[in-house]
């Protein structure tokens, strides 16, 4: 079996995150991680590799240069191989434009299963992993909260507020999986030295034949027309002492706030 999960190189949420002079994210000045939702996805393709026989796992990302941590990362948790795409025309595309790279890139591994995050932590559009389905002609299985696989029968449970659904397929099919799916594993100092050893193959948008045209920031359906920064919070109104009169305060807080 041959999964391949996609994985998305995000600005840290501890680190300042800021735009670039273009209005996209700073992804090259501003310390980045492997996005934690999709650390989910990767170990679901580890416990999925623990119940087969012959598994490989393949982990792909489209990023610039520093986009190899989020590889790496993958690599030390227990995935066998890495694929980055990197190429400079890539740089401000939006969600269709990414999605065409990662399919062009998946499409090449031939993998029965593909496993991707629930959403980034950065751009949080929940959109990719639908439009990367479209794009290979596969089933999708989204917001899975649990996956089963037997044989050629996939079997995912899907929860929301009000239902449960169990869904099945045939593979080859996408999957996202939420982060109620697992609690992903935490890399073993074996599992870091092992990863430095582990391949990791570069691609350009010409080994995939894309046009650079059809990429980046000119090919976007979507154009971030100003940006302006968020106002800083206010300090809030702060009850400290409660002469008693703390409740009705409150109230007519939340009624001046249209909150009641
Ligand atoms: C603040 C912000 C706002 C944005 N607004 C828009 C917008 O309005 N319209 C628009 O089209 N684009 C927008 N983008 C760009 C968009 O985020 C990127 O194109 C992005 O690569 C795909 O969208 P996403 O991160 O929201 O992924 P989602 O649609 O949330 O997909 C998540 C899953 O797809 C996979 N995935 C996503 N990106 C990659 C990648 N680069 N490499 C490998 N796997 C990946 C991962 O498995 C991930 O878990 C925005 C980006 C940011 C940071």
């Amino acid at each position: 079996m041959k999964i391949v999960c996609c994985v998305k190189y995000v600005p840290d949420a501890t680190a300042d995150r800021k735009f670039a002079a273009d209005h996209t994210v700073d992804r090259v000045g501003v310390d980045g991680v492997l996005s934690e939702l999709d650390e989910y996805a990767v170990e679901e393709a580890l416990q999925i590799r623990e119940g087969a026989d012959d598994c490989e796992i393949i982990v792909v990302t489209v990023g610039p240069e520093p986009a190899r941590a989020a590889i790496l990362k993958s690599l030390q948790m227990g995935a066998d191989a890495g694929v980055h795409v990197v190429d400079e025309a890539i740089h401000g595309s939006d969600a269709v434009g990414t999605s065409l790279v990662l399919a062009k890139a998946v499409e090449r591994q031939q993998a029965d299963l593909v496993l991707c995050g629930m959403a980034s932590t950065d751009g949080s559009m929940s959109v990719v992993p639908a439009m990367l389905a479209e794009r290979l002609g596969l089933a999708q299985l989204t917001f899975g909260t649990e996956v089963a696989v037997d044989g050629t029968t996939v079997r995912v449970r899907r929860d929301d507020d009000a239902a449960s659904e169990i869904i099945e397929a045939t593979l080859p099919v996408l999957i996202s999986v939420t982060d109620q799916a697992n609690e992903p594993r935490y890399p073993s100092f074996k599992g870091i030295m092992a990863a430095k050893k582990k391949p990791v193959q570069t691609l350009t948008l010409a080994d995939l034949g894309i046009d650079s045209s059809e990429v980046g920031t000119e090919a976007a359906w979507t154009k971030v027309e100003e940006m302006r920064a968020r106002p800083p919070r206010s300090a809030g109104t702060i009850v400290a002492a409660d002469d008693g009169a703390g409740a009705e305060r409150l109230v007519e807080f939340l009624a001046s706030q249209k909150f009641i």
